[in-house]
């Protein structure tokens, strides 16, 4: 049994329905999302459905977190399915805006977090963080939430987004959700779709790397010497490149040359023309 879920593309729809939901004293859950649903986006979901009297999905491709030679074109579109899988999973409301109800008039205001948006992937992806922060902070914003729920899949953008909640004094609830995985590992992604066949059999490597590199880090093994040995097991499992392999403070990502108590270990690598990014925790 699905129940109905309601789609709105503007922003006045959308504080509309909110206003009533307020005034009956309802919980808000928001999953924030680019579409092209999968396992991971819909754990997020539940949890939200569970935790709250009223959920809504967003969903936007962010033209202002694409770079200039990146996926915007190709990035997969499928909104009829995503629609059908979020009510069946009682989801209430859709919120999928255009490109220009998003950004009227090409809005130039932009929210950046430096530091802790600076490093890993907004060291690769310039301008990518301050894509991300601002489609957040606008949909925090817009739909005033009191819990928004976010996947560790991208646990530095699941920093950014706690950061930016803190700083701009957003009295919102930031949920970090865990990784969704296929049974041999690869993180579930929108983007795995673009592997062929021989890129999709060598992709389990990224977790596997990561995870046995956590293990010789417990045993002990140097950082810099983890780091490289993994780099060079996932060169030979068939990656074309590694844009970084770090182990890092889980709350401030800043690198550790030496792990004692927790870390995150965050690797992004490229099959082909696809790039992927995955994490695990560590403990020693
Ligand atoms: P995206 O549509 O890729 O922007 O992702 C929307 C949300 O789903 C983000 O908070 C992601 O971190 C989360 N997400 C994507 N893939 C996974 C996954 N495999 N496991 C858990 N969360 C995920």
């Amino acid at each position: 049994m699905s129940n109905d879920i309601e789609i709105v593309r503007t922003v006045a729809d959308l504080r509309q329905r909110l206003t009533a939901w307020r005034q009956d004293g309802l919980t808000v859950g928001l999953v924030p999302t680019m579409g092209a649903l999968h396992d991971g986006h819909f754990s997020l979901v539940e949890q939200a459905v569970q935790s709250n009297d009223r959920t809504i999905t967003s969903l936007f491709v962010n033209p202002k977190q694409f770079g200039s030679t990146e996926d915007l074109d190709v990035y997969p579109r499928d909104e009829a399915t995503d629609v059908a899988a979020l009510a069946a999973r009682d989801v209430d409301l859709l919120f999928a805006p255009n490109v220009e109800e998003m950004y009227p008039d090409s809005a130039v205001t932009a929210i950046t977090v430096p530091g802790i948006g600076d490093v890993l992937e907004g060291a690769f992806r310039p301008g990518f963080f301050t894509g991300v922060a601002t489609v957040v902070a606008k949909l925090l914003i817009q739909s005033l939430p009191d819990r928004a729920y976010f996947g560790e899949k991208d646990y530095q953008q699941l920093c950014v987004i706690k950061r930016l909640t803190k700083d701009l004094d957003l009295p919102i609830d930031i949920a970090g959700c865990p990784i969704v995985r296929e049974p041999d590992g690869l993180a579930l992604s929108s983007r795995n779709a673009y592997l062929n066949a021989g890129e999709r059999q060598a992709a389990p490597a990224l977790h596997q790397t990561l995870v046995s590199s956590g293990d010789a880090l417990a045993k002990g093994a140097a950082v810099a010497a983890s780091v490289s040995a993994a780099t060079a097991e996932l060169l030979k499992a068939g990656f074309t490149k590694v844009d970084y392999i770090a182990v890092c403070d889980p709350a401030s990502l800043e690198e550790l040359e030496k792990v004692s108590g927790q870390a995150r270990l965050l690797a992004a690598a490229w099959l082909g023309k696809t790039r992927l990014i995955d994490n695990i925790a560590i403990e020693i």
